[in-house]
């Protein structure tokens, strides 16, 4: 799930109460926040050694001879890309690790994949809301010099979608706290049930990830390890949570968040994003 991410502690945005992701501690997280800073350029929540692993895997795979191959043994993934991705096997053939889109946010949201079993995406961007939220402002897609980011797909008004987690929503729990609903800057795209229960309109969510940044549910509820952190995540429309209408459970979207949906196509297009109806406050703070 997203709560796995490998998420930054960079950005000084109001506090959401948000612990620290699984699998990163707090202390990890200043840390690397700590050498972002020193670096200047280095990514945040990219250490020295993952940083030169990840330029050297990049090396080693364009040197390789392209990424084609290398793009069709990984299509059983999909992550969370900048606005303007277009499919994961596009964005891994077109991506040459160049990490200008990781500096280019000026919320550290686009993040380095880090070294894992999944070889072939290291290095190239994912979204990571834990401090911050898309704003579409395209200084990604801009700075992007290959077209693996580009202003054309689909995704660049629509990144993704958020799901909510049953088992970690607080008001689905036992109820009180619309705080994703009020915040959610797309007129519509978060809705509460009869019971004060949050459900996510689908096809006018643009995944910016404000929902997912704001959610208390880390602080209102006692540490529970089977479960995940926030309430709601966004996660790619290529995956396979995607693919599951309605909220999900903690398990069902650790399973599904980062797996590739078999219906895939490119599964960014549904959704009318940010082209939709931005109306309510969704100001940065
Ligand atoms: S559009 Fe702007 S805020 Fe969103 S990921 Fe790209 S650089 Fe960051
Ligand atoms: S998803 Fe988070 S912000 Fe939304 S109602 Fe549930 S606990 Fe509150
Ligand atoms: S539009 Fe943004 S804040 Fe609203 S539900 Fe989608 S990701 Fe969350």
């Amino acid at each position: 799930m997203q709560g796995m991410k490998e998420k930054s502690s960079g950005q000084a945005t109001a506090g959401s109460g948000a612990a620290a992701p699984l699998g990163a501690s707090a202390a990890d997280g200043a840390t690397r926040a700590d050498d972002a800073t020193r670096s200047g350029r280095r990514p945040a929540g990219m250490s020295r050694r993952q940083f030169v692993m990840a330029g050297a895997a990049g090396a080693v795979l364009v040197g390789a001879g392209g990424l084609g191959a290398f793009a069709r043994d990984t299509a059983q993934a999909a992550y969370l890309r900048p606005p303007g991705a277009e499919d994961e096997a596009h964005l891994l053939a077109r991506c040459d690790r160049c990490q200008r889109c990781v500096q280019a946010c000026p919320y550290d949201l686009v993040q380095p994949r880090p070294l894992t079993w999944d070889f072939p995406a290291v290095g190239t961007p994912e979204l990571i809301y834990k401090d911050g939220y898309c704003d579409f402002c395209m200084k990604c897609v801009e700075a992007c010099p290959t077209g693996a980011l580009s202003w054309d797909a689909p995704s660049a008004a629509n990144i993704g979608v958020a799901k909510v987690v049953s088992d970690a929503c607080v008001a689905w729990d036992w109820g009180g706290c619309t705080v994703c609903a009020d915040r959610c800057p797309v007129e519509g795209a978060i809705t509460l049930d009869d019971r004060g229960r949050p459900h996510v309109d689908e096809v006018l969510c643009d995944g910016c990830g404000l929902c997912e940044m704001v959610c208390p549910a880390p602080s209102l509820r006692a540490y529970d390890a089977s479960t995940a952190e926030k309430g709601i995540y966004v996660v790619s429309r290529q995956s396979a949570a995607a693919a599951v209408p309605g909220a999900l459970t903690s398990a069902e979207l650790e399973e599904l968040c980062r797996t590739r949906r078999t219906d895939a196509g490119t599964g960014t297009t549904a959704g009318a994003g940010a082209a939709g109806s931005r109306e309510k406050g969704g100001s940065r703070e």
